[in-house]
């Protein structure tokens, strides 16, 4: 039995490719998108009462890890991707039907869109259902998980001093917090756990329209080198 399910809105988001996107929602709280809504979800009737929510879960599509056939196992990145495991034990995106869910901020509400941050989501993901937190049946006191017990070890960022006045540049054109975006998702180390780098090789994401890039001067510690207009 198939059934279709189609996007209420897209999102607009400061992630521009997947390397270097948080591995979940609420490490990056400077990461800020729009959810844009569709018709006839952007007429304001779907969100009124949400400007009484501090947070909500957005149930989406991983439109760029789609695959025809199923995974029963995968290897989490967060294992250092050499471990396999059950799929439904993991938050992996190659998973049945393609489903993400994240929790996040909404910052503003308006009749067409809501303002969100602290997202872990793609520029352009499809967002197919959008629920209240509820604090009270949501949060569990008592919930453990020990194959993901606590949240990444963050790792010192430092810049170059010309990095970092391009950074403050851009971030008042664009009018977002950059610094910190690029502070918060660089400290998670986004580089493959199996990935031993030398001083000399760099490494590179894009955040809004800027091309960022790093190295690792010294093991566990992340330089930025220059954030620059994107080429693309
Ligand atoms: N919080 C969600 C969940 O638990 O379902 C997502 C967790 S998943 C491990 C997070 C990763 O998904 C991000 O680091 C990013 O690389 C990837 N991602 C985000 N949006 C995506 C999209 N639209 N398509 C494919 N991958 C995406």
């Amino acid at each position: 039995m198939t059934y279709s399910v189609s996007p209420i809105g897209f999102v607009r988001s400061c992630f521009k490719e997947k390397f270097a996107i948080p591995r979940q929602p609420q490490l990056a709280p400077a990461a800020r998108g729009v959810l844009e809504l569709v018709a006839p979800f952007d007429q304001g009737d779907a969100v009124q009462g949400l400007e009484q929510v501090s947070h909500v879960w957005l149930l989406f599509l991983f439109h760029q890890a789609l695959e025809e056939k199923p995974r029963l196992k995968v290897r989490p990145p967060r294992l250092g991707g050499n471990k396999s495991m059950g799929v439904f034990a993991t938050r992996a995106t190659h998973r049945p039907n393609g489903i993400g869910q994240s929790v996040v901020k909404l910052d503003k509400v308006e009749a067409n869109r809501l303002f969100i941050s602290g997202i872990d989501l793609l520029d352009g993901t499809p967002i197919l259902d959008i629920k209240p937190y509820v604090p009270y049946a949501d949060i569990i006191d008592n919930a453990s998980n020990s194959i993901a017990s606590a949240a990444p070890q963050l790792i010192p960022v430092r810049w170059a001093e010309a990095a970092l006045q391009q950074a403050h540049e851009h971030a008042q054109r664009l009018g977002e917090p950059l610094v910190a975006l690029i502070d918060q998702c660089l400290a998670q180390d986004p580089r493959p756990a199996y990935q031993i780098p030398t001083p000399e090789r760099e490494y590179g994401a894009q955040f809004w329209d800027l091309d960022v890039r790093w190295h690792y001067p010294e093991a566990g510690v992340i330089r930025v080198l220059e954030v620059i207009p994107a080429s693309n």
